[in-house]
């Protein structure tokens, strides 16, 4: 329960500082990070985006850039395709994408 707290404190901490470099609210913030891990395999995606208005394609390659760098600056240490995955279990909680490897560290 404590590693939920913790990720769900750094998700909070990328978001800020995604809707302060970016000067989007906080809305905008959340949704272009889950543009970021999302990636397509969740089940929401598949399901519920289209309705949403959700197009994960619309993030630019500068984009996805900036927010890796702070991914990996937020989350040091940690493997960037297992930060993604922690980091999307708090954005699209129920709705797991495919864990990056059988051990979960
Ligand atoms: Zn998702």
């Amino acid at each position: 329960m404590s590693e939920i707290k913790s990720d769900r404190s750094m998700v909070d901490r990328i978001i800020a500082c995604i809707s302060k470099s970016e000067g989007i609210d906080w809305n905008e913030a959340r949704q272009m990070l889950h543009k970021y891990v999302c990636e397509g395999k969740c089940n929401w995606y598949k399901t519920k985006s289209k309705a949403a208005g959700f197009d994960r394609t619309d993030l630019t390659e500068k984009k996805r850039e900036d927010i890796e760098k702070l991914v990996r600056q937020v989350m040091k240490g940690c493997d960037i395709e297992y930060a993604k995955w922690r980091i999307h279990n708090i954005l699209c909680p129920g709705h797991p994408r495919p864990s990056p490897s059988k051990d979960r560290r």
